[in-house]
């Protein structure tokens, strides 16, 4: 369940790959855009520009490279030419990225044009409930402390945090041991070690936590209709703390890196 260095060297190479599609995505006009359109440009930007592979693709049956998650779609969203981005959305990309062999799996929910006040604070508790989650990642920590840590803050901001779907070892395979939940008990569950690499991706509603599959089999939606968000990083522990692999250079510069 851990790396040598010169694996986590070569995950770290996907994620700075991966963090740089998300640099792409920001300079798009998403207003008007169909999540077809976008799937299609980041899939030419992955294997084009960054001679990499669109892990999604392929993967369980899935033909797209990203997922596309908006309003009440939870995530598994599917691209399709008839869902045009409003102003007023919000939407989650989730994209993967294989490169030499080692996956890296990161999502951003997007704020699309003027966004309600609601939507943008949702949006924001989700963001910082998953650094939360990272900043309780060092040697020795357990599982729970990251999910506890994540449900206290969506909790405290007024949110539910969905239980049906959870962060992941990640790797040679997209989804590896160990699950990394998004609530939990500190000090219970698996004890962090040096080289262990896994996703942190809370999923938060405006309402309540429980979720339904729609007829097509892949979009997850709230049952209540309400808005959700959802953000997630690929982390490597370190002898002493944590890195961040798939850190966007935004985040850098804003000291967003776990303290
Ligand atoms: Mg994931």
């Amino acid at each position: 369940m851990t790396k040598t260095p010169q694996e986590l060297a070569l995950m770290a190479e996907s994620g700075r790959l991966l963090a740089a599609v998300f640099e792409y995505l920001d300079t798009l006009d998403l207003i008007g855009t169909t999540t077809l359109q976008i799937n299609d440009l980041v899939e030419h930007y992955i294997r084009e520009d960054l001679q990499a592979r669109p892990a999604s693709k392929g993967q369980y049956g899935f033909e797209f490279v990203l997922n596309a998650s908006i309003n009440n779609v939870v995530c598994h969203g599917v691209p399709s030419p008839t869902d045009v981005l409003r102003d007023g959305d919000i939407v989650n990309f989730d994209i993967t990225l294989e490169k030499n062999g080692y996956i890296a799996d990161s999502s951003k929910t997007y704020l699309v044009g003027d966004v309600s006040l609601a939507a943008r604070r949702l949006v924001q508790a989700t963001y910082s409930a998953m650094w939360k989650g990272i900043r309780a990642v060092r040697p020795g920590a357990r599982l729970g402390d990251i999910g506890f840590a994540i449900e206290r803050h969506a909790k405290r901001a007024g949110y539910s945090v969905v239980r049906e779907y959870c962060g992941h070892g990640i790797g040679r395979e997209m989804h590896e041991d160990p699950q990394i939940l998004h609530f939990g008990k500190p000090g219970t569950g698996l004890t962090l070690r040096e080289g262990m690499v896994f996703t942190i991706e809370p999923m938060l509603n405006r309402g309540r936590r429980t979720v339904r599959t729609e007829e097509d089999g892949w979009t997850v939606v709230t049952t209540d209709g309400s808005l959700s968000a959802q953000f997630e990083h690929t982390v490597a522990v370190t002898a002493t703390g944590i890195d961040v692999l798939t850190l966007r250079p935004e985040e850098r510069a804003s000291g967003f890196r776990a303290a």
